[in-house]
């Protein structure tokens, strides 16, 4: 669930976009132009379930390729 503030600092969360790193040893993949409420003091990014979802998926190819070499 994605509160309505910032669960850190309780900064005010904003509609925007954001970018998503996924590490895998030396290798590296950013996703970017993910839809998140941002915080707007502290930059934390909450994702919805929807973009979470796509994030898992591109997550789980990403690491079968780099699993599959
Ligand atoms: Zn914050």
């Amino acid at each position: 669930m994605i509160p309505d503030k910032c669960s850190f600092c309780k900064g005010k969360l904003v509609k925007g976009k954001t970018e998503f790193v996924v590490k895998a040893n030396d290798e590296m993949l950013v996703i970017k132009d993910v839809s998140a409420l941002v915080c707007s003091e502290c930059g934390e990014a909450y994702y919805s379930p929807d973009e979470s979802g796509k994030i898992d998926k591109i997550m789980k190819k990403f690491h079968k390729s780099y699993c599959s070499r």
